[in-house]
């Protein structure tokens, strides 16, 4: 097992500052509320720590092994020649097996304890109250999901073996001194806290650094960004010396970080081995003496003394690693952290308890306000709205008007921040949710296919039906071109299904929406992707579609809204007007303003 090197830039996802003294008492407990994910593996984290344990006595055998070697081996010429390779390979099998047990160990807790996170905050992903989406984004989630988790388990669980592990060793090698030479010993635990000094004297430094750097260079890309994304503008403009200044100035702050971050990582060898020079020198010279003047409590052999400066400069490592332990800890907590915040702070949506077999398809909006952010113009304010079961009403309106808000209350992905919305006489929240969300199909402007089969995408949550799926795409009039392809309806999207044009898409989503076969039919501007041509096949299916169910269509096109029972006009979160086409036509208002000039909308 490697332990972090210090040097190494933290990820960026991973960054807090080292701890404080009082930082490291609450660590304490937010490592409890970990254990939770990590701390089921009783026997991994027991094998793991006896295997540490183990591992940490074998590091004195290495010098212990010396001593008799010296000594009776080259001085005496006593020792057996077969004592020799069983010795060493002996040891060094322990400590093969112990490293390989441990790491091991410290695998399965990881990636177990990852397992159950990950599949936890997935699960509140999907349950998770819509608020969630509009707060953060798509990659901020995904990080969290995927990235945090690993590196947070990663970095934890590698760190606390590494702390167990630096510190039996430091102890098993300390005990060993002491049990050389006691009085030598004391002048060796100077350079424990030297050592440590100096590691965190530098790698707070390094630390500093390395955010410094993150920053710059998160701030060069984006410079670089800009000037791809911007690059006809900057040519225009003749922009170009000021964009390759802005450029310069970030690229030699960066060259400045990256070399003082290189003064400080390499300083730090250099000066732990100058103290441990000193310490060495120091030792030298007193054992000589009490060599010497046989005043010494032990008489100080060859084997001994060699042994002893081993077991010292072994030393050094496991406390360089232990000075920097606190850092990856803490960042390791701070990044699982984040998913666990995920899951404290996003409630899960609740419904309620009403499921009926069937339902009618009467929509109610009653006094019905939704506010995006409270310096913004409410997006929906005061409607009042019924639909009788089977109604085919057409929203329409200038874009922003909030025909959108007003379709996403339905299936509860928005709550109304005032008034109540029901469908059959019950208010929406106390639909359980599976049922509530399992009245409605919806065709809307932003069609979302999965990296999946074209069946799988027209099943969506249900199991596929070979059958009715061919149906389905037939009346979406897309079964000619999906034939054509060389799976058929077996044939897998890709990322968002790229390879089919707008039209073939929204023709997909309209497939979708055919095989849910839902009481209650949401089409947010289904056609608008359409060509007149293509749009004139799916109406005839559209109009199949909607027979028999409570329609809500939102269009633009004349085609559409001319089969609609009542047109409802909207403009700026309130309804305008609402009659029939031929009504609001004679009204002469907004309507048929819009209608003159449908280019507004
Ligand atoms: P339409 O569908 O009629 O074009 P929308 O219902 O999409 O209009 O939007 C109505 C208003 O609400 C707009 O002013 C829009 O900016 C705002 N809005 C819509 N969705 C959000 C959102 N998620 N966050 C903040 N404001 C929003
Ligand atoms: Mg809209």
């Amino acid at each position: 097992m490697q332990a972090p090197d210090p040097s190494a830039p933290p990820l960026s996802s991973a960054t807090t500052a080292p701890p404080t003294p009082a930082q490291s008492e609450r660590l304490l407990a937010r490592l409890r509320r970990l254990s939770v994910y990590f701390g089921h593996q009783r026997l991994a984290w027991t094998l793991a720590v006896v295997a540490t344990l183990v591992g940490a006595i074998t590091e004195p055998l290495i010098p212990a092994l010396l001593k008799p070697l010296l000594d009776r081996g080259f001085t005496e010429g006593a020792l057996s020649l077969w004592t020799v390779p069983l010795a060493i390979m002996g040891v060094f099998v322990v400590r093969g097996t112990a490293q390989f047990v441990g790491q091991y160990a410290l695998a399965r807790i990881a990636n177990e304890g990852m397992l159950i996170l990950r599949q936890t905050l997935f699960a509140r992903l999907l349950a998770a109250d819509m608020g969630l989406f509009a707060r953060q984004s798509a990659s901020a989630l995904s990080n969290t999901v995927v990235y945090e988790v690993q590196t947070g388990a990663t970095l934890l669980v590698q760190a606390l073996l590494g702390l167990s592990r630096d510190g039996f060793t430091l102890l098993a090698l300390l005990g060993y001194l002491m049990y050389l030479n006691w009085q030598l010993t004391l002048i060796v635990t100077v350079i424990v806290p030297g050592v440590a000094w100096i590691m965190k004297t530098l790698s707070r430094r390094l630390y500093s650094l390395t955010k410094r750097s993150q920053k710059a260079t998160d701030e060069l890309a984006y410079v670089v960004e800009e000037n791809v994304l911007a690059h006809r503008m900057v040519r225009l403009h003749g922009a170009q010396t000021g964009q390759a200044e802005r450029f310069s100035v970030l690229s030699h702050s960066l060259r400045r970080l990256a070399i003082k971050s290189t003064i400080a990582s390499s300083a730090m060898t250099p000066l732990t081995q100058l103290l441990a020079a000193a310490a060495l020198s120091t030792v030298i010279c007193v054992a000589l003496w009490q060599s010497r003047s046989a005043t010494g409590p032990h008489d100080v052999t060859v084997g001994g003394f060699v042994a002893f400066i081993t077991a010292m400069l072994m030393l050094i490592a496991p406390i360089r690693r232990l000075a920097d332990v606190a850092n990856p800890i803490t960042r390791g907590v701070a990044a699982l952290e984040r998913g666990m915040a995920l899951l404290g702070d996003t409630p899960a949506e609740t419904g309620g308890s009403y499921a009926p077999q069937q339902v009618q398809g009467a929509i109610s909006l009653q006094g019905v306000s939704v506010a995006f952010a409270a310096d913004q113009a409410p997006a929906l304010d005061n409607i009042s709205l019924h639909i009788q079961p089977g109604e085919i009403v057409a929203l329409v309106g200038p874009s922003g008007a909030g025909k959108t808000t007003l379709v996403n209350l339905l299936p509860r992905f928005i709550a109304p921040s005032k008034g109540q919305v029901l469908l059959d006489e019950h208010a929406l929240p106390d639909w359980q949710l599976d049922s509530l969300r399992a009245q409605f199909a919806l065709v809307s402007q932003d069609v979302v296919m999965f990296n999946d089969s074209i069946a799988a995408n027209v099943a969506l949550g249900a199991a596929v039906d070979v059958v009715r799926v061919q149906e389905c795409l037939a009346a979406a009039n897309l079964a000619e071109h999906i034939a054509a392809l060389p799976q058929g309806i077996h044939t897998v999207l890709g990322h968002n299904a790229v390879q089919l044009s707008g039209g073939q898409r929204q023709r997909l989503a309209i497939a979708r929406a055919l095989y849910k076969n839902a009481p209650i039919l949401i089409l947010d501007e289904a056609t608008s992707a359409l060509d007149t041509e293509s749009e004139r096949l799916v109406q005839e299916a559209l109009q199949r579609l909607m027979r028999g169910r409570t329609t809500l269509v939102i269009a633009h096109r004349l085609s559409t809204i001319e089969h609609a029972d009542r047109v409802v006009v909207m403009e700026r979160g309130r309804i305008a007007e609402q009659g029939t086409h031929a009504e609001l036509m004679a009204l002469g208002g907004l309507y048929a303003r819009l209608q003159t000039r449908p280019h507004v909308a």
